[in-house]
């Protein structure tokens, strides 16, 4: 008998941000496919259950499953009849290729479930200070990749919008998206903030502005994973971090 595939997201790193449902088919898994993104706590957790784990993520100097790879082998496992869970970062279907993973079950027909989970581009600017949305501020929020597969994203609205702008996947591509934004009429001294490592104990905030935001990444050496959150409601944070406990005394674990 087939089997199941489970597309489930990890949420940010923070274990205890796993949803209630995710925990239950971890736990009933027989194989979990995980990604890197899930974060060193979430794979610690992992080793306590029972499933077989197969690590297709990154890792420098180690070979990474390509997606067609990761895509015939949740297919191979279901037909041998295992529970299989697909584990990745954030929400399985924001930007992390969920629904090309489910459109090849579909077209395999293999039964499948999506476990959406608590995306990045949220939860990350939160545990920093940050509420993506305010009142006194942009009346939206619009969520964009740093790496477009194909260009189509139409900056000059996109500037225009009075919108929070947040970016995944923008570390390798600030200088590109800054560029736009300004030559497309963005204000200069719109605040900015790279988080890195969000929401583990790890996290780190770098705020700056439109302006300077390339030089200062530089000279931090911001790195990725990070959330990049560009909007006045960055400004939230002066007045919500010293008494946001989220990460514990986190202005310490961030050293800044
Ligand atoms: N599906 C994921 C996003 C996958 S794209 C989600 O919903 O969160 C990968 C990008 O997500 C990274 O480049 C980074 O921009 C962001 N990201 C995911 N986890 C993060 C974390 N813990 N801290 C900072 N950025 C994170």
């Amino acid at each position: 008998m087939t089997g199941k595939v489970y597309i489930v997201g990890a949420g940010p790193g923070d274990p205890d941000l796993l949803t209630v449902k995710a925990l239950k088919v971890l736990r009933e898994a027989d194989v979990i496919l995980y990604d890197e993104l899930i974060g060193d706590e979430i794979r610690e957790l992992l080793r306590s259950l029972k499933a077989e784990l197969v690590d297709v993520g990154k890792r420098a100097g180690k070979h990474k499953m390509k997606q067609n790879e990761i895509n015939e082998l949740m297919v191979k496992l279901a037909r041998e009849g295992k529970i299989v869970v697909r584990l990745k970062g954030g929400d399985p279907f924001v930007f992390g290729r969920g629904g090309e993973e489910a459109e090849y079950l579909a077209k395999h027909g293999i039964p499948f479930e999506i476990v959406p989970g608590i995306t990045s581009a949220i939860a990350v600017p939160a545990y920093a200070g940050i509420p993506i949305t305010h009142r006194e501020f942009d009346p939206a929020v619009v969520f964009i990749t740093g790496r477009e597969w194909k260009e189509r994203l139409n900056w000059k609205a996109l500037a225009e919008l009075n919108a929070t702008i947040v970016v995944l996947m923008g570390v390798s591509n600030l200088e590109k998206i800054v560029k736009k934004l300004l030559e497309n009429g963005k204000n200069p001294k719109t605040p900015v903030a790279i988080i890195e490592r969000g929401c583990t104990l790890r996290q780190r905030v770098v705020i700056s502005n439109l302006e300077n935001v390339v030089d200062v990444a530089r000279r931090e050496g911001v790195k990725a994973p990070a959330v990049i959150v560009i909007g006045d409601v960055v400004r939230l944070r002066e007045k919500l971090a010293k008494f946001l406990q989220n990460l514990g005394n986190f202005d310490h674990a961030e050293g800044n």
